[in-house]
């Protein structure tokens, strides 16, 4: 039997960038909602017709989305939290609920599993009734039927994942009571001629319980018990379908999709139990993660062994392809990178390539696919530290009192994440410099400026630990990329992180190495210019590697260390230059966790030792902090722990202070803030509101290790709000203060 080739999750952004641009024009009132679907129906056809030029076979639609595509199924079936029920206009409903309004709070986001993608959480509450209340997915179908004459494959989210996505205590009995929306969707669909429906499940490969297992089978039967002709597959990925046995063989659907890259137990189980002979297997065999390109002969192996348990094979991504960029026809990579790497264009023409060389029983083309950038000292430098036991010494209690005497810190100190507003002045000024228009020295005096400017704010405002604003960085992992070595850095490699919202990862290809200061003269400027000590701030080991492509010839845990070592000359050298408090942001330290509890451990152990990698040889008297945010922290306060800082800040309030149940359980006796405040919202907070959040976590958390600031970065705020809000973070403070 001929094997066919499908794709999903193709990149929603567009080439340039499209979908940002579009949206950030309709936020801003520059474009009206009718020019905004116009673009977005553009981009629909335009993805679709890519799809369809490299020659897949199955072309997916329902793809699209204006934010979030959990988000999209949360209005679909009618999980509108209460205080945006009152706006009439649903894609205003559906923006505000994803970035808030002046009186109403966003709802929390957090990352797609162990991705840097970012989900909007659905609000489902115990008394939540779901109601099918708009068919989006058909809409795309018939867009692209009319429009283009394509009988599209639909992608939708699976009733596991959304409600795994949702944060459900009680899934058993969600499961039951959802599945009759997703059966009227389905029904629905059936009527109207589609034919195939994809319905992704990555959730199923968590570790699953029997119960579970069962509850799922039977949401199953009831949201496909009506159908007759349509073929419904479930896809999984970023790791090994779990429950193998029982859900392959009793899932009443016409195929399921594995992702034969990340997870490698998919073969074995396999192997080891068949496959059934009336569903179709879906083979990811093509990343949807990582920029490299395939290696034909050992794909074809892989199928090869796949085609000895079952003909009907579907090649296909292992994940969703939203996490690469559109192509690398646009990038200017030396050649001898250029012919390892592969983003999304170039993985459909990889699946074609595959099946032309399988059905027509071709010679697979030659490729030459050796990577060599090593530095002779870094591996020897990695296996020296991985000798050494990297305790600080004194213990936290000791060191911590010796630095809040030197600091001269009030009670409740209060201190911002880092980066201050990018305002359009500072990426023109990027700009100019970047094109030529300004020299090194006009932008560095701009930057300066920024700095000068930063720092009389804050000391107007009142803050006591202060920051420089990174306004000479773009990005928190592109900037020290950019400035170590061993990473490439794309032009146009853009991926959606959430909404409208892309980074650029950069592409780790060789040994990672520091040859000049990354963050030095900055911080020093900035230091010059108060008595208050400023914070240095750089972004830790794990979250350079989680948001960037690494290797893949050496392990994730020897990229860590790698990238710590030339963080901690980094570190040194700002401590000698007499900077008091330095803070090592690692906000992905979560979403490097893997997916299956027994590879959990492992993880933990190198990513913690990379934190204390880069900060254990600093004096007692250095306070080093950390920043975390936009992950679910409570089942890993253990860890966080144990990376052994003085000092986190910690997001909390768009998760509403869920993180203090952490505390309940375990005590964090080491110096924290929490979140304050939101600042993915442009709504200034109330001093009332932030008082309730201190309030609460003092409870739990001694007053003497309490730290005031926002959540996160003010990057993406104008100058206005961030004014007003600091301020009154800096009231609360002195409330109190006067109370304690
Ligand atoms: N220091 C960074 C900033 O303030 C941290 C950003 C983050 O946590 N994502 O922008
Ligand atoms: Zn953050």
């Amino acid at each position: 039997m001929p094997v066919k080739t499908t794709v999903f999750g193709y990149p929603k952004i567009g080439p340039q960038r499209e979908l940002k641009k579009a949206l950030e024009f309709y936020w801003n009132g520059k474009i009206s909602q009718v020019e905004l679907m116009e673009a977005s129906e553009n981009l629909i056809l335009n993805n679709a017709k890519t799809i369809a030029k490299h020659g897949i076979d199955i072309i997916p639609s329902n793809e699209f989305s204006f934010y979030d595509f959990i988000l999209d199924l949360s209005v679909m079936f009618n999980v509108i939290p209460e205080r945006f029920r009152e706006i009439e206009n649903p894609l205003e409903r559906y923006f505000a609920i994803a970035r808030g309004t002046v009186d109403a709070p966003a709802s929390e986001m957090t990352k797609w599993f162990n991705t840097n993608y970012h989900y909007i959480v659905p609000e489902i509450e115990s008394n939540t009734e779901f109601e099918f209340i708009e068919n989006k997915p058909l809409k795309e179908y018939e867009l692209l039927k009319s429009s283009l004459n394509f009988k599209t494959k639909l992608v939708i989210t699976g009733p596991f994942t959304y409600l795994y996505c949702a944060k459900v205590k009680n899934t058993e009995y969600f499961l039951d009571k959802i599945a009759f929306v997703y059966e009227s969707l389905l029904d629905e669909l059936e009527k109207n001629g589609v034919e195939e429906v994809q319905i992704d499940e990555p959730a199923m490969v968590l570790d699953l319980d029997k119960n579970i297992v069962n509850s799922i089978i039977d949401c199953y039967r009831k949201i496909t018990a009506n159908l007759s002709r349509m073929k419904i597959y479930v896809q999984t990925y970023y790791e090994s379908l779990s429950a193998y046995e029982k859900l392959v063989y009793e899932l009443p659907v016409s195929g399921i999709g594995f992702d034969f890259l990340e997870g490698i137990e998919n073969l074995e189980n396999i192997s080891k139990f068949g496959f059934p002979k009336d569903k179709a297997l879906i083979a990811g065999v093509v990343s949807g993660r990582d920029p490299w390109r395939t290696d034909f002969k050992e794909i074809l192996k892989l199928i090869g062994t796949l085609t000895k348990f079952t003909e009907k094979i579907i090649l296909s991504n292992s994940c969703p392809l939203i996490h690469l960029p559109v192509t690398i026809k646009n990038e200017t990579f030396p050649k001898e990178l250029s012919k390892i790497l592969s983003f999304a264009n170039e993985r459909l023409e990889e699946l074609t390539i595959l099946k032309t060389v399988i059905n027509e029983g071709k010679e697979p083309p030659v490729q030459d696919l050796s990577m060599k950038f090593v530095h002779p000292d870094v591996s020897e430098k990695v296996s020296q530290i991985n000798q050494k036991a990297l305790h600080r010494k004194p213990e936290f209690a000791e060191r911590y009192k010796k630095q809040m005497e030197i600091l001269k810190l009030p009670l409740f100190p209060t201190t911002t994440i880092g980066s201050f507003p990018q305002t359009t002045e500072l990426r023109k000024a990027r700009a100019d410099y970047k094109a030529g228009r300004i020299s090194l020295e006009e932008y560095e005096n701009f930057i300066n400026n920024e700095i000068k400017k930063a720092i009389e704010i804050q000391e107007k405002i009142g803050l006591d630990v202060l920051v420089h604003g990174e306004f000479e960085r773009t990005d928190m992992v592109e900037f020290f990329a950019e400035k170590l070595q061993g990473f490439a850095i794309t032009k146009n490699g853009w991926v959606q992180s959430y909404g409208s919202r892309c980074v650029r990862p950069p592409i780790i290809y060789g040994d990672v190495w520091r040859d000049k200061p990354l963050t030095l003269k900055e911080t020093l400027y900035a230091q010059t210019l108060t008595k208050k000590p400023v914070k240095g701030i750089l972004t830790g080991p794990v979250t350079i590697l989680q948001w960037s492509y690494p290797r893949k010839d050496i392990s994730k845990k020897e990229i860590a260390y790698q990238i710590a070592l030339a963080l901690n000359e980094e570190v040194m050298e700002l401590e000698k230059a007499g900077i008091k408090i330095i803070q090592i942001d690692e906000p992905a330290f979560r979403e490097g966790m893997p997916l299956k509890k027994a590879k959990v451990n492992q993880y933990f152990d190198w990513a913690i030792k990379s934190f204390r990698i880069v900060t254990h040889e600093v004096k007692p008297e250095t306070q080093i902090h950390t920043h975390m945010c936009y992950s679910d922290f409570n089942d890993i306060i253990e860890k966080i722990y144990e990376m052994d800082a003085d000092v986190i800040s910690i997001e909390a309030s768009r998760s509403k202070g869920e993180i203090l149940k952490a505390f309940e359980k375990f005590r964090y006796d080491r110096g924290i803030g929490i979140g304050a405040y939101d600042i993915h919202s442009p709504r200034v907070p109330q001093v009332e509101e932030m008082i309730e959040i201190v309030e609460r976590s003092i409870k739990l958390i001694d007053i003497s290790l309490f730290w005031i600031n926002p959540d996160c970065g003010l990057k993406t705020r104008g100058w206005k709000e961030t004014i007003a809000s600091l301020s009154n973070m800096v009231k609360v403070a002195k409330i109190i203060r006067r109370e304690a």
